[in-house]
């Protein structure tokens, strides 16, 4: 008898995790709208995460800004700051004793490495092949120093970074809407920091343990952070935990073909409210564009839980139209 068939299925577990630095815009949107729908079509339970990792860039104002436009539209969640549950703290900002704990461990098991490179020194590094926006591959540059030349970096006054050691050459992984990706160590930025030189924990870091923490069996998120999965995928592994699944959904672009950012203040959710636009024109007008509709027409996101499935979702950019706040107006006066 074939045993896998009367294992029950985990029940799905997913996360919204926005980054309290700016206000949501739609292309924010688009992608917690597929991953609300994916979590809330498996009967599974969705996490809201603030990932307030970086104290330079996150303002707590944000975060409640965040909570306020996802509330408005109707995405909802069942375990977040707010609410709390089992996991939690769900702010990553209050999780720093559980990353030092993972940083101890990994150092412990000789996975980790000092690194001296400044900045400067980083950018001056030829361009090598590389996936995403961090540029070259770090080429190991501190990676066989000698315990005097740290020693001796240390006394200058160097604070290092700690990177991670890559173990694989390759990493291959199941993307929902791609199927097998396969990206190597110097496309994914070679070995990388898991603690900045002013201390502070990287985004790989807390991502993969807050995933492994808070039993998140399902990662549904853009796919500018593709070349990152690689990363957080071994992290689990090395911390014996398995990974999630994972969907990487097409950005959202403006109609220029540009990703849209902080300056495009006009995609802004609140900006849009503001404007008059309703949540459900939002909604309904993503829904078309991600062709759970033949047209856009007002609709909650409730309106397309039954039968959603992700692996249907084209994946090419969505690019918004000129005229994208005209067709939001007359959607909202329906
Ligand atoms: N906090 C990240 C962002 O807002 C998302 C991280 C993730 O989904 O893994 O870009």
């Amino acid at each position: 008898m074939d045993s896998t068939v009367h294992q029950p299925k985990a029940p799905v577990r997913g996360r919204l995790a926005p980054s309290p630095t700016g206000h949501l815009h739609l292309g924010n949107i688009w992608s917690f709208l597929l991953c609300w729908l994916d979590v809330r079509s498996a009967g599974g339970t969705l996490v809201l995460r603030m990932e307030d990792i970086d104290p330079d860039r996150s303002r707590p104002e944000y975060a409640e800004d965040i909570m306020r436009d996802l509330e408005w539209l109707g995405i909802d969640w069942d375990e977040g700051p707010d609410r709390g549950g089992p996991y939690g703290p769900y702010t990553q900002s209050e999780r720093l004793d559980r990353y030092a704990e993972v940083m101890d461990r990994l150092e412990s098991m000789g996975l980790t490495y000092p690194c001296f490179c400044t900045r400067k020194e980083l950018r001056s590094l030829a361009s090598a092949p590389h996936a995403g926006d961090f540029g070259p591959a770090y080429p190991g540059t501190c990676l066989h120093l000698s315990p005097a030349q740290r020693a001796a970096l240390v006394a200058e006054g160097r604070h290092a970074t700690i990177r991670l050691h890559g173990t694989h050459d390759n990493v291959s992984f199941t993307d929902r809407l791609r199927g097998t990706v396969t990206m190597s160590w110097a496309e994914c930025g070679g070995d990388f920091p898991l603690r900045r030189s002013d201390g502070v924990v990287s985004y790989q870091l807390a991502v993969a343990v807050d995933d492994m923490d808070q039993r998140i069996t399902s990662v549904v998120r853009g796919d500018d952070i593709l070349h990152c999965t690689p990363r957080q995928i071994l992290l689990h592994e090395l911390l014996g935990a398995t990974p999630p699944l994972y969907a990487h959904v097409p950005l959202v672009l403006d109609a220029q073909g540009e990703r849209l950012a902080k300056r495009h203040r006009h995609y802004e959710i609140r900006m849009l409210r503001e404007r008059g636009v309703s949540a459900q024109a939002i909604i309904g007008y993503l829904a078309a564009r991600a062709g759970l509709l033949a047209a856009p027409a007002p609709a909650r996101p409730q309106d397309f839980a039954a039968g959603f499935d992700i692996a249907r979702i084209a994946p090419v950019p969505v690019i918004l139209e000129p005229d994208i706040e005209d067709i939001l107006a007359e959607l909202s006066r329906r």
